[in-house]
């Protein structure tokens, strides 16, 4: 039988049709050195073939054998997966834990997402990024919700995606604080879990329902 993905092991089948990749959780791609060495110890003693760093700010294990899959994943502490129809590894810039041209901390913004918002279930897959400023380094204009920091807080924008046919978001509020970011958040995602349906994503949602019911819905 030909294998596919296996979304409850978090596993994506390789073009071999017979391995698969996971990607541990690392909230914004802050990983610590244990957690490194962890990846690659997995990596060493399951055979995988290669280690890939992905655009979602993840290091993917690729080619580990189904029989596998269990047993690596029980080598991590934190096993929560997100592939499929869910809500994916938020990306997230150092803001102002680091990078000297930031207004926000996007790591405060986004690890609060991560907590409330990662791996839970979506009507197609759904994309955040958190900006600390205008640079939009975690490409929040092209998430189905995104966030960056001005003087006076944060912008969210919603409705955009990469891919074959990108999108551009629209600027829905601004000057929010962290709170009032998540709390957006939460109704914005209530918002497409009851209007949305696969394989649309956020965008082509609020294109159908009309920008303004949309706003009207959220806020
Ligand atoms: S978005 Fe701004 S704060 Fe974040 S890394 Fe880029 S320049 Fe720095």
């Amino acid at each position: 039988m030909t294998k596919t993905n296996i979304p409850e092991k978090g596993a994506i089948i390789q073009r071999n049709l017979e391995t698969f990749s996971i990607s541990p959780h690392i909230p914004g791609g802050f990983a610590d050195p244990a957690l490194l060495r962890k990846i690659a110890d997995v990596a060493e003693k399951y055979g995988a073939k290669f280690i890939k760093l992905t655009g979602a700010q993840r290091i993917a294990i690729i080619g580990i054998k189904e029989d596998d899959l269990d047993k690596a994943w029980a080598e991590f502490t934190d096993r929560s997966k997100a592939i499929g129809l869910t809500i994916r590894s938020i990306q997230i810039c150092p803001g102002t834990r680091a990078c000297k041209k930031a207004k926000q901390d996007s790591p405060g913004l986004g690890f609060a997402l991560d907590k409330v918002f990662y791996g839970k279930p979506a009507p197609a897959k759904f994309k955040m990024g958190v900006s600390g400023c205008a640079n939009c380094c975690s490409d929040s204009w092209m998430k189905d919700i995104g966030f960056f920091g001005t003087e006076t807080g944060f912008t969210v924008v919603a409705g955009g995606k990469g891919g074959g046919t990108a999108k551009i978001g629209r600027v829905l509020a601004e000057d929010l604080t962290e709170d009032q970011a998540v709390a957006l958040a939460r109704k914005i995602i209530g918002f497409y879990r009851e209007q949305g349906k696969f394989p649309e994503r956020l965008g082509a949602t609020i294109e159908l329902v009309g920008f303004d019911a949309f706003v009207q819905a959220v806020k």
